[in-house]
C-alpha cells in the first residue's frame, strides 16, 4: 500500500513564499495522474521500484498538480499559467499516456490568498497546452474567464500553432528569450516540449527562481534527464533543456518551481551521492 505523502499527492492549498521584493504562491487547480511507463516510454518497471515508488500514487501514476504561480510585486500581480479550468475528465476518457484529469478549483485558491482576478494585469504561459491555459481561455459550463483585464503572453512559436479561435485583441501578446515582462521576469526559452515551449526566471538581487513549466515532470527526471518524454514534441530538445536547467539550477542562489510536481512544488537542485535530485524549499533563505 502507498503511503500519501507531498510527494506522491496533489498540492490542494495555496503555498506562498517570499522572493525578494517578489511574493509567489502556488495556486492550486486540481492534478493529472501520469502514467510513469507510458509517459517515459524508455522506463522499466525496475525504475520505479525503490525510491521512485515514492512517486507513485495508490493507483501506481505520478500525482502531477495542475495550477497557476502568482507573482506579487507591490499593487502588480501577474500569472504563470493558468490551470485546467472546471473540468473533470475519467481515466477512460484522457490520453492514453494518463489516468484522470481534474480542475476547478484556481479561483477559490485565488480568493483564499485575497486576489481579484481582475486585479490580473499578465498571464504569461509556458505552452498553450490545455492544463496551462484552461481559466484563461476556456473556462467552460457558460462561464467567462474571471482575468478581465489581463494579456496573455506566450513565445511566437506558441501562438502559431495555437488551433483555438482568439478574439483577436491586443490582450494576445508575443514575447522572446530574454525579454522582461513583469517587474523581475523574464523570459527563457526552453523548446522540447512544445517547439515555443518558455520557462520564466525570476530575480531578486543575486537570487533567481526558475518557474520551469513543463521541461521536468517529475522529479525522477532529476537523475535521468535523458528519459525521453512521450509527449514532448522535439524529444531531443526536452533532453537538451532538461540537461541545460540542471546546469542553470546548480548555480548559486537558484531555485524553481515545478508546476507538475505534486505537493512539493518549490525546491532547487540537490545532491543525493552524487545523483541530481529535487530538493523542497519552505522558503528562500
Ligand atoms: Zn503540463
Amino acid at each position: 500500500m502507498t503511503t500519501a505523502t507531498r510527494w506522491n499527492t496533489p498540492a490542494t492549498t495555496p503555498r506562498t513564499l517570499r522572493f525578494g521584493e517578489h511574493t509567489v504562491t502556488w495556486l492550486p487547480d486540481g492534478y493529472v495522474q501520469l502514467d510513469p511507463r507510458r509517459w517515459l516510454p524508455g522506463t522499466t518497471a525496475e525504475d520505479w521500484t525503490g525510491e521512485n515508488a515514492e512517486l507513485l500514487d495508490s493507483e501506481g501514476f505520478l500525482a502531477a498538480s495542475i495550477g497557476a504561480l502568482l507573482i506579487q510585486h507591490g499593487d502588480r500581480a501577474m500569472l504563470v499559467d493558468a490551470g485546467f479550468g472546471p473540468h473533470d475528465i475519467p481515466a477512460a476518457h484522457t490520453h492514453p499516456t494518463l489516468g484522470v484529469l481534474v480542475g476547478g478549483q484556481l479561483p477559490a485558491a485565488l480568493a483564499a490568498v485575497g486576489v481579484d482576478p481582475a486585479a490580473i494585469e499578465l498571464i504569461a504561459f509556458s505552452h498553450l497546452h490545455d492544463d496551462h491555459f484552461g481559466w484563461a481561455f476556456r473556462p467552460g459550463q457558460g462561464l467567462a474567464s474571471p482575468f478581465v483585464n489581463a494579456s496573455f503572453a506566450a513565445s511566437a512559436a506558441e501562438w502559431a500553432n495555437w488551433a483555438q479561435p482568439t478574439d483577436g485583441s491586443p490582450r494576445m501578446r508575443t514575447v522572446g528569450d530574454g525579454e522582461e515582462i513583469f517587474p523581475g521576469v523574464t523570459v527563457r526559452a526552453a523548446p522540447g516540449h512544445t517547439a515555443g515551449h518558455t520557462s520564466f526566471v525570476l530575480s531578486s538581487g543575486e537570487r533567481r527562481l526558475i518557474a520551469f513549466g513543463d521541461v521536468f515532470h517529475t522529479p525522477a527526471q532529476f537523475a535521468r534527464p535523458d528519459w525521453k518524454v512521450a509527449m514532448d514534441s522535439l524529444p531531443e530538445q526536452g533532453v537538451a533543456s532538461r540537461r541545460a536547467l540542471l546546469a542553470e539550477l546548480a548555480r548559486p542562489g537558484t531555485a524553481a518551481f515545478a508546476n507538475h510536481f505534486s505537493d512539493v512544488v518549490f525546491g532547487r537542485l540537490g545532491d543525493h551521492s552524487g545523483t541530481p535530485c529535487w530538493e523542497p524549499l519552505e522558503e528562500f533563505s
